[in-house]
């Protein structure tokens, strides 16, 4: 499993946390699904993880409510945050090695829905 690409202007500490977290995080879901017994129970374990990991973005992206604060404007409503974590999500999963899978179809038509 390769790990992503750190965002551009991520001070070299911040790359390399990003790796080793995300190296981590894997080595965690390949421990917990390494006794699963079907697709289903490793969905339940990626949807697990994916739950703390938005629910973890969140919480680090909350406003620190100082009036004015530049560095929190653009994050400073939920619906804001909810913007830029879905571009964040979608670019994530552009990049990533397992966006494209051997038997996808050519033509997918409508999206699929999260049940
Ligand atoms: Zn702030």
């Amino acid at each position: 499993m390769t790990t992503k690409r750190p965002k551009p202007g991520r001070t070299s500490d911040a790359a390399a946390l990003f790796e080793t977290t995300a190296r981590q995080v894997m080595a965690i879901a390949e421990r917990v699904t390494k006794n699963t017994r079907s697709g289903v129970e490793e969905c339940a374990v990626a949807e697990g993880m994916l739950d703390a990991a938005i629910s973890f973005w969140l919480h680090v992206h909350q406003p620190c409510g100082r009036p004015w604060c530049e560095t929190c404007k653009r994050l400073d409503a939920p619906e804001k945050r909810l913007a830029v974590l879905a571009l964040l999500v979608e670019r994530i999963a552009r990049e990533g090695p397992a966006y494209h899978a051997e038997h996808d179809v050519k033509d997918a038509g409508a999206p699929a829905t999260v049940q």
